[in-house]
């Protein structure tokens, strides 16, 4: 890759960072139109390919299919537990789920196996502010 694309990966990775959870390609090139990067979004999805990649950055899919990107804190294998309206992450141990992937894959003789366990949902505060009529994520609203 060009070395004059560096400034504009180590941009994409502080917006990453500065996100409060999971976001996608376009939230993140939307964040930085506004600050006036004049980072295209290509490059910003080639951005995300390189951090998620080298394990700088954790992608998944969301339940709509849409590939999602956050900064992670641990580096190990973990799960997400993803509000489904303002994005917010929290990432959780699966103690069980380790135990069944494993004896799952060894029962049909899998070895090497890997799993990827995500869990969507409404976090208690989005639940709250819906509750009360106001649907709109607090992080999105303007
Ligand atoms: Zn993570
Ligand atoms: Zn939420
Ligand atoms: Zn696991």
């Amino acid at each position: 890759m060009a070395q004059r694309n560096t400034w504009q990966r180590e941009r994409v990775r502080s917006a990453l960072s500065d996100a409060p959870g999971f976001v996608s390609a376009q939230d993140l090139h939307a964040a930085l139109r506004d600050e006036n990067t004049g980072i295209g979004l290509a490059t910003v999805y080639r951005a995300l390919a390189t951090l998620a990649a080298s394990g700088e950055a954790d992608q998944l899919q969301s339940p709509e299919g849409e590939a999602i990107y956050r900064a992670c804190a641990s580096t190990g294998h973990h799960h997400h537990l993803i509000c489904r309206v303002c994005g917010k992450a929290v990432e959780i141990e699966a103690t069980e789920v380790e135990t069944w992937a494993k004896r799952t894959a060894a029962a049909h003789g899998f070895t090497d196996a890997e799993h990827v366990v995500d869990i969507f949902g409404t976090c208690a505060e989005c639940t709250a502010r819906i509750a009360q009529g106001d649907d709109r994520p607090e992080a999105r609203a303007d």
